[in-house]
C-alpha cells in the first residue's frame, strides 16, 4: 500500500521545550487509514492534523470499541530521532485489537507508517533532556449504530504531541493508595488490552485518591481483592531483601514494555528478579520487618516512578525515607540513557527514523 502524502499549508509555531508538559499540543500533520470488510485496512494517508466529522452514532462513543498505544520519538545529542522498542507497541495494539474484535493490522506496514509521520515531524522531536515527542496510535469503531455488537468499519490514526520532562525538578517519589472499594480489572476481562473503557473505570479510585492526597491507585486484583497488580498507566515493582519482584502476568494486567525492559536489564546485570503473585498482605508485612527496601512504578510517559509512601486502609507506610532508591535510580539512568542515545544499546531496542 501506497501512503498519500498531503501536506499542510500553514505550519503551526511551536512551543518552547520549557513548557511542553503532557498531551495538549498536537503537531502538523496526522496518520490515517480506514477500514471496511470489502477493502480491509486501505487508503494510509499523511495529512493535516484535523478534527474527526462523527455520526453522533458512531459505535465507539457508544460502546467503546477502541484500542490505543503509547510510545516515544527521541531526540540524541547528536540531533537524530529514534524510536524505543516500537515493534513491541505495533504487536501489543493488534494484541489489544484481538481483545476488542478488531481486525488486527500489518505490523511492519504500521511500523513503516508510523516511521514516517514521526520523519515528516522531526522538527517537533524536542532537544532538552528527557523531553520527547510522545505517539499516539488508535482505532476507533466507525459503525453509526446502535445496536450491540462488534463494528464493521474502522479508523485508525496516529497523532503526535511533544512532551515535555516528567520530572522537571528532579526524580520525585510519588504516593500511592490501595483500596479494597474498586478494582480496574478481572481475569477474563480487558485489563490486559490499552482499551480506553479501562481507563474510564479508573477515573473514580483515582479521584478519590487525589481528594486523600495521593497521585494514583495501586490496584488489586479483581478476584481476591489480595494479589498486588499495577499503578494506573505504570506496571509496579517492589524491592524486597534485595530481591526484585513484580506482579506475573495474569490476564488483568496490561503488559507494560517498560516493565519488559526492566525484567530484562535486571537478567542481563545478573540481578535476582521474580514474576510472581504478591499480595497486599506480603507487602505490609515486608515493610514491618524492615525487608521492603524499594517500590517503583514502570512505563514510557515517566519511565521509572519511584513511590515513597502507600495507603492501605488505616495504615501508611513510608519507603526508604520516601527517597528515591539505588535499584529505582539503577533502572531510570539506564533506560533513559539507552532511549536518548547516551549509552550503548546492549539489546537492540533502538530504531532509528531520521
Ligand atoms: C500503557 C500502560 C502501562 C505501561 O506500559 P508501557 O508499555 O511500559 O508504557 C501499564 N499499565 C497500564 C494500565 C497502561 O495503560
Amino acid at each position: 500500500m501506497q501512503i498519500t502524502i498531503t501536506k499542510a499549508e500553514n505550519l503551526k509555531p511551536k512551543p518552547e521545550d520549557a513548557n511542553l508538559g503532557f498531551g495538549s499540543i498536537f503537531t502538523d500533520h496526522m496518520f490515517n487509514m480506514d477500514y471496511n470488510p470489502e477493502k480491509g485496512w486501505h487508503n494510509p494517508r499523511i495529512e493535516p492534523y484535523a478534527a474527526i466529522e462523527m455520526d453522533p452514532a458512531t459505535m465507539m462513543l457508544h460502546y467503546a470499541q477502541g484500542v490505543f498505544e503509547g510510545l516515544k520519538a527521541y531526540r540524541t545529542r547528536s540531533g537524530s530521532v529514534q524510536l524505543f522498542r516500537p515493534e513491541k507497541n505495533v504487536k501489543r495494539l493488534n494484541r489489544s485489537c484481538r481483545a476488542l474484535c478488531i481486525p488486527e493490522v500489518n505490523e511492519t506496514f504500521l511500523l513503516n507508517s508510523l516511521k514516517q509521520l514521526v520523519a515528516l515531524e522531526k522538527d517537533w522531536v524536542p532537544s532538552v533532556p528527557e523531553t520527547s515527542l510522545y505517539i499516539r496510535p488508535t482505532i476507533i469503531a466507525t459503525d453509526p449504530f446502535l445496536g450491540v455488537r462488534a463494528s464493521n468499519t474502522y479508523r485508525l490514526f496516529i497523532i503526535l504531541s511533544p512532551v515535555g520532562a516528567y520530572y522537571p525538578e528532579g526524580f520525585n517519589p510519588i504516593k500511592i493508595w490501595v483500596t479494597k472499594d474498586y478494582v480496574r480489572a478481572v481475569r477474563g476481562g480487558v485489563g490486559e488490552a490499552k482499551t480506553p473503557g479501562n481507563y474510564a473505570a479508573s477515573l473514580r479510585a483515582g479521584d478519590e485518591a487525589h481528594k486523600n492526597g495521593y497521585s494514583q491507585v495501586l490496584w488489586l486484583d479483581g478476584v481476591e481483592l489480595k494479589y498486588l497488580e499495577e499503578v494506573g498507566s505504570m506496571n509496579i515493582f517492589f524491592v524486597i531483601d534485595g530481591e526484585i519482584i513484580t506482579p506475573s502476568l495474569t490476564g488483568s494486567i496490561l503488559p507494560g514494555i517498560t516493565r519488559d525492559s526492566v525484567i530484562a536489564l535486571a537478567k542481563m546485570w545478573n540481578m535476582k528478579i521474580t514474576e510472581r503473585k504478591i499480595s497486599i498482605d506480603e507487602l505490609m508485612g515486608a515493610h514491618e520487618t524492615g525487608i521492603l527496601n524499594e517500590v517503583f512504578g514502570a512505563g514510557t510517559a515517566a519511565v521509572i516512578s519511584p513511590v515513597g509512601e502507600i495507603k492501605y486502609g488505616k495504615k501508611t507506610i513510608i519507603i526508604n525515607n520516601g527517597k528515591v532508591g539505588l535499584v529505582a535510580n539503577k533502572f531510570y539512568t539506564a533506560l533513559t540513557d539507552i532511549q536518548y542515545g547516551r549509552a550503548e544499546d546492549p539489546m537492540g531496542w533502538i530504531v532509528p527514523v531520521t
